[in-house]
C-alpha cells in the first residue's frame, strides 16, 4: 500500500457541522478510506486524531487537514502504542464520541501460497488491532458515542487470493454485531462499513486485467470512491443514525448484493 490517495481528498464537501464539537479516532488515518474520513469528519466540525505508521503520510495529512488534526505516529498492532494514542487523547480533550478503525492491509495469497506468517500478520492488524483499538478507547468513550469498524464484503463473498483477508473481515462484522449488544447499555452503537473495491492505494499494484474484471463484476461499472465510504461514516457516525447499531452498510455499486 503506498500514498497515492488524491482522488480520495480533493472532492468537494458539503460542511454540514453535523459533528460539531465531536472528538474523532481514526486509525489509518493518514491515506486512503481513513484520510477520506478525516477529511469529511474535519469538514463537518469534528477534532480528529489519526495513527499510522508512516510519520511523513501523517504530516501530509496534517498538513492539508490544518489544526483540527493530531496525528500520532505508530503501529495499531503495538499495544504500546495504541496505549500512547489514548493517552494523547485524554491528555488534550478527556473524551472520544467516534472512533473509527480504518486501518488495514490486503495482502493476495491464495490457498497454497498461504503460510503462517501471512496469516498472522493480517490477522494482527485487521482483526486483533480492531479488538484492542476498540477495547482500549472504551474508557474514554462518551454515552451516545459512535464506534464504525471498517469492513469489507470480502468477509462474506469468496475472492480468490483473498481467503484469509477475507476471514480477518468476517471476524470484523462478528465483532460488531456482538460488541453493539455488549455496549447498548453504555449507548454506544457499533456498525460495520463494508466496503467493495474502493480506488485507493490498495489498487495500485493491481493489473489494468484485474482491475477491470473488478469493475466488470459491479453493478454500478465503476470502483468507488473513498468519499462515498467517508460519507457512509459521516452518517454511522453522526446522529443521523442514532437507532441504528450492529448494521452493516455495504458501499459496493451492488457488487455484494446482501
Ligand atoms: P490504504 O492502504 O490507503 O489505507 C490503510 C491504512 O492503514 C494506511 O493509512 C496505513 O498506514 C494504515 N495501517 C496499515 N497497517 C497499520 C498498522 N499496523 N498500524 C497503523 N496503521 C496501519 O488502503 P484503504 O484506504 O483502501 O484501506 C482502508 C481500509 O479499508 C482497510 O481496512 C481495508 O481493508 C478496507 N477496505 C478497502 C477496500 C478497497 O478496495 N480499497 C475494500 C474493502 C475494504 P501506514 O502504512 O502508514 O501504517
Amino acid at each position: 500500500m503506498s500514498t497515492s490517495t488524491s482522488s480520495a481528498v480533493k472532492a468537494p464537501v458539503p460542511n454540514s457541522s453535523a459533528l460539531k464539537g465531536k472528538i474523532a479516532v481514526i486509525t489509518g488515518g493518514g491515506s486512503g478510506i481513513g484520510l477520506a474520513v478525516v477529511e469529511r469528519f474535519v469538514a463537518e466540525g469534528a477534532y480528529v486524531f489519526i495513527m499510522g505508521r508512516r510519520q511523513a503520510v501523517l504530516d501530509q495529512a496534517v498538513a492539508a487537514l490544518g489544526d483540527n488534526v493530531e496525528a500520532i505516529a505508530g503501529d495499531v498492532t503495538a499495544s504500546e502504542d495504541l496505549d500512547r494514542l489514548y493517552a494523547r487523547v485524554k491528555a488534550q480533550k478527556g473524551i472520544i464520541d467516534i472512533l473509527v478503525t480504518a486501518s488495514g492491509i490486503a495482502e493476495c495469497a491464495s490457498l497454497a501460497e498461504t503460510g503462517p506468517e501471512h496469516i498472522d500478520q493480517i490477522f494482527a492488524t485487521n482483526s486483533r488491532a480492531t479488538l484492542f483499538s476498540v477495547q482500549k478507547a472504551l474508557p474514554l468513550m462518551s454515552a451516545g458515542g459512535s464506534v464504525v469498524l471498517i469492513g469489507s464484503i470480502a468477509g462474506f463473498i469468496g475472492t480468490p487470493g483473498y481467503g484469509t483477508y477475507g476471514a480477518t473481515k468476517a471476524a470484523v462484522r462478528s465483532y460488531a454485531r456482538t460488541w453493539s449488544n455488549e455496549l447498548a447499555g453504555r449507548s454506544i452503537r457499533v456498525n460495520t462499513l463494508s466496503p467493495g473495491p474502493i480506488d485507493t492505494s490498495m489498487f495500485d499494484n493491481v493489473s489494468d486485467e484485474l482491475r477491470q474484471s473488478a469493475i466488470d463484476m459491479i453493478p454500478l461499472r465503476r470502483l468507488g470512491r473513498a468519499t462515498e465510504v467517508a460519507a457512509a461514516a459521516l452518517f454511522l457516525a453522526s446522529d443521523e443514525s442514532s437507532y441504528i447499531t450492529g448494521a452493516e452498510l455495504c458501499i459496493d455499486g451492488g457488487m455484494a448484493q446482501v
